[in-house]
C-alpha cells in the first residue's frame, strides 16, 4: 500500500533552493550519514559499481560510538565494541571503493534531479541518488554528570546496554512507553529498576502501565527529576529533586550503577523536511517494504526512518534495501 504519491519534481520549481549549479560535483549515489545503515548502504552500492559517497555527518559512526560492547549484532560472539564495529563496517565500505568524506550536509534541493545537496554550506554536490542514513539522537537531560558518564554507566538504550547491568540496580527516566518498555525489559535482568517520571502519571498506554505496575522489581518514582548523577569513575548514584517547586520539595538520593535516558529520540531529518514526508515527530516516512521516500531517487534507511526497531541489525538491513532500491533505480 502507498502511503503516499511520489512527490512531481517538475511541479516542485517553487520549492527551489537558491544553489548555483556553478562547481557543482557530480555523484552517482551520494550517502548522507555514517552509521551501521549508511556504511551498509554504501557497502552494497560500492559493489555495484555506484560509486558511492558518503558524507559522514556530525557524529561519524553514529549512535553506536556512543556505547560501549555491542553483543547482540550477529557475527561477534564475543561481542565488539560500538567504535570497532563502525571502523570495520568502515574499512568493508572503502574496501569496494566508497569514498568517505568528513562533513555535515546543511542545505538540500530534491525539487529537481540531479538533486542539488551543500556540505558545510560550501561544497555543492549534484546527485542522481541521494540515500539518507542520518539516524536518530536519543535526547538527554543536559546535564554536565550526564556528559561525564556517557559509556560509563548513562545510556540511552537498554537493549544496546542492559545486560551488562545484571542484578545490579538502575534507573530509567520518563514516562512514555519506551520508558515502560525499558524498565520491563531491564527489570528481567536487573536486581531493582527505578523508573524516574517527572510528572504524577504515567504518560504510557494502559497495557504498558499494567507491565510496569505488574513487575515487582520495578519502582516508580512520580514527581521526581533528577538533579546529578553521581560517582567517581562510573556511575554509583543519583541525586533527584522530588515534588520540585512546591513545599514539600525534598532531595533524594538513589544508588544504581546504570541511568537510562527514555525521554524520546529525535530523527537526524531536518535538513530534509521541506522536501521529504515525515511522521509528526520528524520520521521519514517510506513506503511499507521499501526504502522509497516521496522522492523518486530519494531513499531512506536506518532509524531516521524507523521508530520501531531501531536496532543496528534492522538498521543495517535497511541499509542494503536502500542500496537496491537505488540501483534499481537508476537503472530505469
Ligand atoms: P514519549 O514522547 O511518548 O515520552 C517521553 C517521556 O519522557 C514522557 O514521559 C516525558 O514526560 C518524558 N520526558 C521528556 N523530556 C523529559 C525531561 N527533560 N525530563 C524528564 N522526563 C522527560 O516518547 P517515547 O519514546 O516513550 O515514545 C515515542 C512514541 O513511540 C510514542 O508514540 C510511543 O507510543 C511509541 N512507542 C510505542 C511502543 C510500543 O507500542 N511498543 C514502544 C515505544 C514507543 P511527560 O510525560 O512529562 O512529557
Amino acid at each position: 500500500m502507498n502511503l503516499f504519491k511520489p512527490m512531481d519534481v517538475e511541479k516542485n520549481a517553487d520549492k527551489k533552493a537558491d544553489l548555483s549549479k556553478e562547481q557543482a560535483e557530480k555523484i552517482k549515489c551520494l550517502i548522507i550519514g555514517s552509521g551501521p545503515a549508511g556504511y551498509t548502504a554504501a557497502i552494497y552500492a560500492a559493489r555495484a559499481n555506484l560509486s558511492p559517497v558518503i558524507v559522514q555527518g556530525m557524529e561519524p559512526g553514529g549512535q553506536l560510538t556512543t556505547t560501549t560492547e555491542v553483543e547482540n549484532f550477529p557475527g561477534y560472539p564475543e561481542g565488539v565494541t560500538g567504535a570497532v564495529m563502525m571502523e570495520d563496517l568502515k574499512a568493508q565500505a572503502e574496501r569496494f571503493g566508497t569514498e568517505v568524506r568528513w562533513g555535515e550536509v546543511t542545505q538540500v534541493d530534491f525539487s529537481q534531479r540531479p538533486f542539488q545537496v551543500v556540505v558545510d554550506e560550501s561544497k555543492k554536490i549534484e546527485a542522481e541518488s541521494v540515500i539518507i542514513a542520518t539516524g536518530a539522537t536519543a535526547k538527554y537531560l543536559g546535564l554536565e554528570s550526564e556528559e561525564r558518564f556517557k559509556g560509563a554507566g548513562v545510556s540511552g538504550c537498554a537493549t544496546c546496554d542492559g545486560f551488562f547491568y545484571k542484578d545490579k540496580d538502575v534507573a530509567v527516566v520518563g514516562g512514555g512507553d519506551t520508558a515502560c518498555e525499558e524498565a520491563t525489559y531491564l527489570a528481567n535482568i536487573c536486581r531493582k529498576v527505578y523508573m524516574i517520571v517527572r510528572k504524577d502519571y504515567l504518560r504510557a498506554s494502559k497495557p504498558m502501565q499494567a507491565r510496569v505496575f505488574n513487575t515487582k522489581n520495578i519502582e516508580v518514582l512520580f514527581e521526581h527529576n533528577t538533579k546529578e548523577i553521581t560517582g567517581e569513575n562510573s556511575v554509583s548514584g543519583a541525586t533527584l529533586i522530588k515534588k520540585k517547586g512546591t513545599a514539600e520539595e525534598e532531595e533524594v538520593k538513589i544508588n544504581i550503577d546504570g541511568f537510562f535516558l527514555a525521554i524520546g529520540h529525535t530523527p537526524n531529518s531536518k535538513v530534509f523536511k521541506e522536501y521529504l514526508e515525515t511522521d509528526e515527530v520528524g520520521y521519514i516516512k517510506t513506503i511499507p517494504g521499501s526504502s522509497k521516500t516521496n522522492v523518486k531517487g530519494v531513499f531512506a534507511c536506518g532509524d531516521v526512518q524507523d521508530n520501531t526497531y531501531r536496532q543496528a541489525v534492522t538498521a543495517a538491513a535497511s541499509g542494503c534495501m536502500a542500496a537496491l532500491d537505488t540501483e534499481r533505480f537508476l537503472a530505469e
